[in-house]
């Protein structure tokens, strides 16, 4: 237990952390991917069948207009959490890629031409790559990379020559899910915004262990997964700046999101409806809504300062091992740990550690050309949450050295 939060009773709050696997007590390392949910959002998701459930917007009927208050409630719930100005500056999205690619697929494609720039980071995770290189190819605007130091961290004084006038956008991974380094997103910001371009944050593994606070980091844009951060799948959302989000068009089109409508064309509703067009998901922002609750009442300060310590616990009982590679800068770390074993593939390692109900990820992360530059075709990675303690990184080690035991038999 970090002393900070008291994991085990939080732990108890998780039905689902309550089981064995393998014949041992499950530990979950794998919250990267998605977090587990607490009783409270599974309830709330189920109440909200059991009481409430209606389509949003339309019914003039009790329960239309308690789904619409529930719905409308949760987003403005998301907009304290990050802090934005107005509720109407938030986006329900299916999660972070939705966010990503609806900024990529309308913004950049308006305002990108031929020898302008979207500049991003060697770094990413597919969901902040591809939209971009689509939305280059589409424009004939120039895709270019943030150098990076050897440790994966961002070379600020080289991302002052890659970012220039031409540029129109970056967009970075605010705490990469591959390396759990927090990257200087203020400072780059300020670099996107000194040349007149605008910036995007990819936020699906900040917003579940930071602070996050948009008008201070002063983002245009900021994307995050709800079921990252206790809440359930299909739901996300993202924070655009009003008078951004007021000049983009949408990028979906039919009911909800219409102001007028004849055989021919249609008008827009105001932000943020444009956006939403179809049923949206209802039940999925009523859930995110009660994570954002169980977060809050927790602590952002709370949970950041136990996530770091874990993290930096679980670097240092890693990289002490013998054969064990620890990837990513030695400090600044936060909420996971990727790593390899002496010439292991990391499947091997994880379906060793799953005999022992340790549950990792192995794989290369939806990172493909950050796995090529650190060399390697995958690796395993625990990632932690509040629900952890520094036992479950100790079960974690115990594992690992029990695999280094059986495969150096294996091998040799
Ligand atoms: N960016 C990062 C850094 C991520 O870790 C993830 C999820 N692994 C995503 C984007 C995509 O999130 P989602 O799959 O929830 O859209």
């Amino acid at each position: 237990m970090s002393g900070l939060l008291s994991a085990s009773e939080l732990k108890s709050q998780f039905p689902i952390l309550q089981q064995e696997v393998n014949g041992h007590p499950l530990v979950y390392l794998d919250s990267a991917a998605t977090s587990q949910k607490p009783r409270r959002v599974i309830e709330a998701v189920q109440r909200y069948y059991e009481r409430d459930n209606a389509n949003v917007h339309r019914g003039v009927h009790t329960l239309g207009t308690r789904a619409t208050d529930a719905y409308e409630g949760a987003r403005e719930k998301v907009a304290r959490f990050i802090n934005a100005r107005s509720a109407s500056e938030i986006i329900f999205t299916r999660g972070t890629t939705t966010a990503i690619n609806t900024v990529a697929s309308s913004y950049a494609r308006a305002v990108c031409k031929p020898g302008d720039e979207i500049v991003i980071s060697p770094i990413e995770h597919h969901a902040n790559l591809i939209p971009w290189q689509q939305a280059a190819k589409a424009t004939g605007a120039t895709l270019k990379h943030l150098p990076v130091n050897d440790d994966g961290s961002f070379d600020l004084e080289g991302a002052a020559k890659t970012i220039t006038p031409n540029t129109k956008i970056v967009a970075f991974t605010h705490l990469s899910n591959v390396l759990g380094v927090v990257n200087p997103a203020k400072e780059l910001v300020a670099m996107a915004h000194a040349v007149g371009a605008k910036a995007l944050i990819d936020g699906a593994q900040s917003a579940p262990h930071l602070k996050v606070d948009v008008q201070e980091l002063d983002c245009d844009f900021f994307a995050f997964s709800g079921h990252k951060m206790c809440g359930p799948t299909g739901i996300g959302a993202l924070y655009g700046k009003r008078e951004i989000l007021e000049k983009m068009e949408p990028i979906e089109f039919g009911g909800e999101m219409i102001d007028f409508v004849d055989l021919f064309d249609a008008t827009w509703k105001e932000i943020p409806w444009r956006f939403e067009a179809g049923t949206p998901i209802i039940a999925g922002a009523v859930g995110l809504g009660a994570a954002i609750d169980f977060l809050t009442e927790i602590g952002m300060a709370n949970i950041e300062a136990h996530d770091r310590k874990l993290a930096a616990y679980a670097y240092d009982r890693l990289s002490a091992m013998d054969g064990v590679t620890v990837y990513g800068p030695s400090s600044g770390r936060t909420s996971l740990a990727t790593f390899n074993l002496d010439d292991v593939h990391p499947h091997d390692v994880a379906t060793v550690l799953d005999a022992e109900g340790v549950a990792v990820r192995a794989g290369h992360h939806c990172a493909q050309p950050l796995m090529r530059w650190l060399q390697v075709t995958a690796t395993a990675r625990a990632s932690f949450y509040l629900y952890n303690d520094e036992a479950d990184i100790d079960r974690l080690v115990a594992s690992l050295q029990r695999a280094k035991e059986y495969f150096g038999h294996a091998i040799g």
